[in-house]
């Protein structure tokens, strides 16, 4: 037998990094181990929204503008039609994932986390994992392994969860940021969007229904976004990846606690996966202390349930061209109402307001 742990995080991405802090500043012994050395990278969007930048505070993890680059809000773009809405307070930053993970990794060596990079988990026990072969022993096991999470799979979690699957590319472009929005580009089944990154670095992730397409083979369907990047050289490497819409009957089982990705995820396109999965570690921390599990099933379906809503309306829209065009020139004409939606989004209004948006929406959509 190996070493023993109270808390055995399996995945030392941004999910299992935030639930090992979090549970250490509740006074755990907690060991990440991931099959990975730092800093990960993946494919990302790599926008961190004003509530992924609230929730990181929260675990201890300030993020400065001089990390990346600031963005006010969102813009739309389909062909000529662009509609714009800024935050109703705090701005996003564009932070490159790797930057992300290191500091993520500084401040949970900083709260006494037991870090092994380079150790793949290969299975469960029933009371730990099998790390590198041998068992190490934990009270609880978390999995924060991602969307193709095997620890759903070993622990029989999978059971019931739906699915919707798209495909990503990611790729960093070296040239001035020039917008101060995330850009969100609408194509055919696909949509390009831009996130502004420090060091005259410009992110952007292509999301679509088809495994092959590839940012080249898109330039006629977003000939503005190829006038801006098409030239500049690229930085870095390419990064592919899968973004699946998924909700978990349940999230834990036994001495087996899901969060992050591999407990659920949203689309993309709504920039809100990093904060869901930070809001979940502060919420799966507070159950582990008080010892009641249950809550943290309640909380996880309670944080996700607007996300997962939205994901699916958006994955939607892109789908059918005529609705979202229509959509799009009702959020151009009122921009108000935009940023009314944008207010929600971000967590900065009442379910109330939200209907009441909604509603105003829903009336000049039908007479649009
Ligand atoms: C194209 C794209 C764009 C996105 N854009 C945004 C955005 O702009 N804003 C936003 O907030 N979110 C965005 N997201 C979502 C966000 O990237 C995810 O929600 C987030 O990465 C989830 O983190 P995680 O830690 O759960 O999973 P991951 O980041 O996948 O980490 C899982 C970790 O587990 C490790 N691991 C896996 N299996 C094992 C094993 N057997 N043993 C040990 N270690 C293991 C892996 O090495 C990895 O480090 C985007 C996603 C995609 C695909």
């Amino acid at each position: 037998m190996g070493r023993e742990t109270e808390i055995l995080v399996v995945g030392g991405g941004p999910a299992g990094l935030a639930a090992a802090i979090a549970a250490r500043k509740k006074g755990f012994e907690v060991t990440v181990v991931d099959g990975a050395k730092p800093p990960i990278d993946k494919a990302c969007g790599e926008g961190l929204m004003p509530n992924t930048l609230a929730a990181l505070r929260e675990l201890g993890i300030p993020i400065y503008p001089s990390d990346g680059r600031i963005f006010r809000g969102l813009r739309f773009i389909e062909g000529k039609t662009e509609a714009e809405a800024n935050f109703p307070g705090e701005n996003g930053i564009g932070v490159a994932r790797t930057v992300l993970h290191r500091k993520m990794v500084e401040r949970a060596e900083e709260c006494g986390v037991s870090l092994l990079w380079g150790t793949p988990v290969s299975g469960l026990t029933g009371e730990g994992a099998i790390v590198r072969g041998r068992e190490m022993r934990a009270k609880w096991v978390i999995g924060a392994d991602g969307i193709g999470s095997r620890v759903r799979r070993w622990s029989g979690l999978d059971f019931a969860s739906r699915h919707r699957v798209r495909f990503a590319q990611r790729r960093h472009y070296r040239t001035r940021p020039w917008t101060e929005h995330v850009e969100i580009y609408w194509g055919r089944m696909m949509q390009a969007y831009v996130t502004p990154l420090g060091g005259e670095e410009t992110c952007v992730a292509l999301i679509s229904d088809d495994p092959r397409m590839r940012l080249e083979d898109t330039w006629e369907e977003f000939p503005e976004l190829a006038a801006r990047v098409q030239i500049a050289e690229l930085s870095g490497v390419d990064r592919g990846g899968v973004t699946v819409i998924s909700m978990l009957r349940r999230v834990h089982r036994g001495n087996v606690i899901l969060t992050g990705d591999a407990s659920g995820s949203v689309d993309a396109i709504t920039g809100e996966g990093l904060c869901l999965s930070f809001r979940q570690a502060i919420a799966l921390a507070d159950s582990l202390a008080s010892g009641r599990l249950e809550t943290y099933q309640v909380a996880h379906r309670l944080l996700s349930r607007a996300t997962y809503v939205m994901s699916r309306l958006l994955v939607w829209l892109g789908r059918y061209g005529k609705l979202r065009q229509r959509a799009l020139q009702v959020l151009a004409r009122d921009p108000g109402l935009f940023a009314r939606f944008l207010a929600g989004h971000v967590g900065k209004s009442s379910a109330l307001d939200l209907a009441a948006t909604s509603l105003r929406f829903g009336r000049q959509f039908l007479t649009a």
